[in-house]
């Protein structure tokens, strides 16, 4: 098999090109290194079955031979990040799904989509599941990022319904784990260099918030399942263990015994959710999918990792 991972080189693009290499495909990662680096490829660039090309995929892409999958991870994701460069999140989301999905079809290769809960907004029902349609501001400081990934997905239905295409569209929910970038300014990342320095963790508003964290490795296993299922729509991944922020940065700074670190109350951002937990019946039922790591133990992993980067 040979499959074209777009943002490859980013976060959970990265993991997604180990996991495919370890299947024993021939992987060409596609990344033009705004929010992705080289760093987090470095250790398969030596593989004979690994090829990166440096290319921003809301610009065409010809890639020459078969191809058997499409996978499109490219995009800015923290809302640090699609803050910072907005305009290239609503490129990549709308011109970057369509150069992705027309390199699909003229391969007749597999597509599968990243969208994101983002497309559930600020959630009126809770927890989410696939048939929530969401409650979005499209004009918000979120706006670009949602609004790219709620066109990307409609893109990805008509390119189903109109060209045939076997289109898959995972929504995924808040993801951690090694290669998060320090200052992707998310949560996560937020806190654990905070405690490892011995600085204040920065609670947004009261912190009353909440998420649901999935182990990256937990993510990818559910990706591959999707891509192998016959399903065209969207499919929820994410674990469902929720928790406030609060009670996140108290069970971080319980981490490290050592640290100074204490907590400080910030403003809430603009439409920040309040809360989040995906309704994972669908991959379940469909793919027989459950997250395997618990946060005790995905915390821990990723802290050492956060340890090696601060240190470094
Ligand atoms: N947050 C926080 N402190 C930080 C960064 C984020 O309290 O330093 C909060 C943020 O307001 C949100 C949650 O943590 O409620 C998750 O934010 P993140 O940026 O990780 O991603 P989101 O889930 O909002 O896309």
């Amino acid at each position: 098999m040979r499959t074209v991972i777009t943002g490859g080189a980013g976060f959970v693009g990265s993991h997604l090109c180990e996991r495919f290499l370890a299947e024993g495909d021939e992987v060409v990662c596609v990344d033009n290194l705004l929010t992705g680096h080289r760093r987090n490829i470095v250790h398969v660039l030596s593989n004979p079955r690994f090829h990166f090309i440096e290319h921003n995929i809301s610009e065409p892409l010809q890639v020459d031979g078969p191809v058997d999958n499409v996978l499109h991870f490219a995009s800015p994701a923290s809302p640090a990040d699609y803050l910072a460069h907005p305009i290239p999140t609503l490129k990549v989301g709308s011109l970057g799904t369509h150069n992705a999905l027309g390199l699909a079809k003229a391969k007749e290769a597999r597509f599968l989509l990243a969208s994101t809960s983002e497309v559930y907004g600020d959630p009126e029902v809770h927890p989410q599941r696939e048939d929530y349609w969401g409650h979005v501001n499209p004009i918000g400081p979120r706006g670009c990022y949602d609004e790219a990934k709620r066109f990307a997905e409609a893109i990805t239905m008509a390119y189903h319904r109109y060209h045939g295409v076997r289109t898959r569209i995972v929504r995924i929910f808040n993801t951690y784990g090694p290669r998060m970038r320090l200052n992707d300014g998310r949560v996560l990342p937020a806190f654990m260099s905070q405690v490892l320095r011995g600085e204040p963790l920065t609670v947004f508003g009261q912190g009353e918030q909440t998420r649901s964290f999935c182990y990256v490795t937990d993510l990818v296993d559910g990706i591959y399942r999707l891509l192998h299922a016959d399903f065209s729509e969207p499919v929820n991944i994410g674990n469902p263990s929720e928790i406030t922020v609060l009670e996140l940065a108290k069970e971080i700074i319980a981490m490290v015994p050592e640290t100074k670190s204490t907590i400080v109350y910030k403003d809430l951002p603009q439409d920040d959710p309040k809360r989040r937990r995906p309704d994972i019946t669908r991959a379940q039922t469909l793919l027989g999918w459950n997250p395997t790591i618990d946060r005790a133990e995905g915390l821990q992993r990723t802290l050492e990792y956060f340890r090696s980067v601060v240190e470094r």
